[in-house]
């Protein structure tokens, strides 16, 4: 029966792990302890419950956006909430108070300090309350790392409403932060729910940081338009990046503690709506959002512990689609934070190096990077390949002797003095003539110049695995590196061996999810914002991104098919599929769709695409001759996939065959010559550049046409 209930309201085929078990017990009025990572659903765990309970389920949650943002959520399925808190007047009060006494609130939600209130324990012991839930439960320990004083009155209104089940949640728990919150509770009997933290739709990978600027504007040109978050270590650094990246024409907005709180609404709002999609932030940024569609977390900057790395990735993807977390890592931010650690206090100081030395063993793992990260959170992962992280995903390669790079690189680390760090002696290797070269005289080692057949991020990826193979340690403080007793071995000749770092460094692309239709999904967008706009909420309470993304993979043409989809209960059904239907239908009909039947309660998932084998496959049969319809066909996808698998390929240093990819644009022979000599000036790497230099008349499905076709005729 609460089957029935999660598709009816919340418009979802199937329960998350450990849901359904959790609500049965709180339904059974047990108190329950809930860890469970963001993103994971636990709201469901109490709102369904909820709506079966005759009476009222409170709430209590530390952020009154949150509180906001889901009475507002849960208004749009249909279902009556009210929140409570020192934002509202009088006459907000009694019209809440109304509600809640006549039964028509199914929920209340309210910030601790409100609840404790005299005249707020009065309304609710006029009530029948089934359920207590205590959000952030966390907060209510010392030794979380979010306490709050409030929390600690919550066990005496707990004592007060008998007739509740207490159910606390939580993302982040120790062991002894959750016996705290039991016994700070009064239910030491509850029954706990711990759910893996491993979060399988995020795509982890971690780059060598040698020109953050260059590679943040490359990682954005394989997220056009999508919502992200851009984390750096210092507001001077967000200032920067910000101002860097608004000049190139990115939508992007800056958040830090140093601007003034209108500003710093203003540019969260403006995050929240879609209106900007990209925030360049300090870690001040993201608690209390909601937004489900964040794309992408980008780290400019390394994150101090794996803590504040695993809550930052966390804000992507809450809708459960792939979502791309990239790392640029760099030697001299571990000096920084190195700085920073030596000015705290002394007692504090191990713990926080502790905590650092984790993070660096994520960052130089070569096993699956899901390993190093679960296991800091206590928990064992036991897979070979997540398939979801830049280790797993390429391809390990066959080991290949490195002794004579190695024999290179260490002897020019002993030459200089075993002082400097990975960038000083690739320059010395690769010839540089700067200026920190030249004053040394490293120009006349006998080590310099003699590195030229790598290129500076080919060295650096050799020095990773030098480090990692114990060969040399690095300096945690200065960043030096100094050479092992098993570096002197090398030089006597013993072998050293390890992986060459010929493959393009493939990072995953969350826009890979599925073959949906772009330009419907475009268009669909365009209809969910008016709307949202009109209603004065943000186009995620409407449909999140991956209810539009079924829309635009199975074409639905009737309510009936509409109902299905992801995230379409009845109230939406009703408020909505007037507004969507009808362009998809338009859309179908202008293109010659036909509804896609949605088989079986699995969607869209991460696991549809295929990269590799399929990109080969595709690029072989066109350059032995098949044509870019011929190809749609055989594969039944639409020609976007068709050029993505090729563009991979190309990427991936393939040639690609001569031909007129131009017979298959529909731009005119005069436009089609404009473009091609935007790319002919901008370069083909980034669509960005040369979208803008065409004033932005021309959309990126038509782009990355002409980018093919521009580069098959490069090769001559
Ligand atoms: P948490 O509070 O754990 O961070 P939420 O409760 O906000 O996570 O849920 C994250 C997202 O997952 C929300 O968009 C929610 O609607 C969605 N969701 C929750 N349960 C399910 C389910 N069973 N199937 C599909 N989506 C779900
Ligand atoms: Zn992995």
């Amino acid at each position: 029966m609460i089957q029935s209930k999660l598709k009816q309201i919340f418009g979802y085929d199937t329960f998350r792990p450990l849901q359904e078990e959790i609500i049965q017990n709180v339904l059974n009025k047990q108190d329950s302890l809930v860890v469970m990572p963001t993103g994971s659903g636990k709201s469901l765990c109490y709102q369904l419950p909820a709506l079966e309970f005759p009476g009222l389920t409170v709430v209590v949650s530390p952020l009154i956006s949150l509180m906001e943002d889901q009475v507002m959520q849960l208004r749009a399925v249909g279902v009556t909430a009210v929140f409570l808190n020192s934002t509202l007047d009088y006459v907000g009060h009694d019209w809440v108070a109304d509600q809640i006494r006549s039964g028509e609130a199914k929920l209340l939600y309210a910030a601790p300090e409100t609840l404790v209130q005299p005249r707020t324990l009065a309304l609710l012991a006029q009530c029948r309350v089934d359920c207590l839930t205590i959000d952030e439960a966390h907060c209510i320990s010392e030794w979380g790392h979010d306490f709050r004083p409030e929390y600690r009155q919550l066990v005496d209104v707990r004592r007060r409403l008998p007739t509740a089940v207490c159910l606390a949640v939580t993302a982040t728990a120790t062991e002894r932060v959750r016996q705290d919150i039991k016994t700070s509770l009064d239910i030491s009997s509850a029954h706990e729910f711990v759910a893996s933290f491993d979060r399988d739709n995020l795509l982890l990978a971690v780059e060598p940081k040698t020109d953050g600027l260059a590679q943040t504007i490359h990682f954005l040109q394989a997220h056009p338009d999508e919502s992200g978050i851009i984390y750096c270590a210092t507001r001077k650094q967000v200032d920067f990046l910000a101002g860097e990246l608004a000049r190139r024409g990115w939508p992007v907005l800056p958040y830090h503690a140093g601007l003034d709180d209108a500003t710093r609404r203003t540019n969260q709002r403006q995050f929240i709506n879609d209106d900007v999609p990209i925030m360049v932030a300090t870690i001040a940024f993201g608690m209390g959002i909601n937004k489900p569609n964040v794309r992408f977390v980008l780290h400019y900057d390394l994150p101090k512990n794996l803590e504040s790395y695993y809550q930052q990735i966390g804000r992507a993807g809450r809708d459960g689609l792939p979502s791309d977390c990239l790392l640029l890592f760099s030697y001299s931010d571990v000096q920084t934070i190195n700085y920073f650690i030596n000015e705290q206090h002394p007692s504090q100081q191990q713990g926080a190096r502790a905590r650092l030395e984790a993070m660096l063993g994520f960052v130089e793992t070569n096993v699956c990077r899901r390993r190093p990260l679960l296991n800091y959170f206590g928990e064992a992962y036991d897979q070979d390949n997540c398939e979801t992280c830049d280790n797993c995903t390429t391809e390990a390669g066959d080991l290949v002797d490195l002794t004579i790079p190695a024999q290179k690189f260490l002897s020019c680390v002993k030459r200089t003095g075993e002082l400097f760090g990975v960038n000083h002696i690739i320059d010395v290797l690769r010839g540089s003539q700067n200026q920190k070269v030249l004053e040394r005289g490293h120009d006349r080692l006998s080590t310099y110049n003699i590195g030229l057949e790598f290129s500076k991020k080919e060295w650096q990826f050799l020095a990773r695995q030098f480090v990692q193979q114990g060969l040399m340690v690095q300096d945690m403080e200065y960043g030096s590196l100094k050479l092992t007793p098993q570096a002197y071995a090398v030089f006597k000749g013993e072998p050293v061996r390890g992986t060459l770092p010929d493959k393009p460094q493939a990072v995953p692309s969350a826009t890979d999810y599925a073959n949906y239709d772009q330009a419907l999904f475009q268009q669909l967008r365009q209809k969910r914002k008016a709307l949202a706009d009109a209603a004065g909420v943000p186009p995620y309470v409407i449909f999140s991104d991956r209810t539009l993304v079924e829309m635009a993979t199975y074409f639905p043409q009737s309510r009936a098919s509409f109902g299905t989809l992801y995230g379409v209960g009845e109230a939406k059904l009703t408020n909505f599929a007037d507004d969507f239907l009808p362009v998809v239908q338009a859309y179908c009909a202008a293109n010659g769709l036909a509804e896609v039947r949605k088989s079986a309660p699995t969607t869209v998932s991460a696991s549809s695409s295929t990269p590799g084998g399929r990109t080969v496959e595709v690029l072989n049969l066109y350059n032995n001759g098949r044509t870019l319809p011929e190809l749609c066909q055989q594969y039944n996808v639409k020609p976007s996939t068709i050029l993505n698998h090729l563009w991979k390929a190309v990427q991936a240093g393939e040639t690609l065959r001569q031909s007129n990819l131009l017979e298959h644009s529909s731009l005119s022979p005069a436009q089609q010559q404009q473009a091609l000599a935007a790319f002919a000036e901008h370069g083909a790497e980034f669509l960005k550049p040369v979208h803008t230099a065409l004033n932005e008349t021309v959309d990126y499905e038509e782009l990355h046409l002409l980018r093919l076709h521009f580069i098959s005729q490069q090769t001559l």
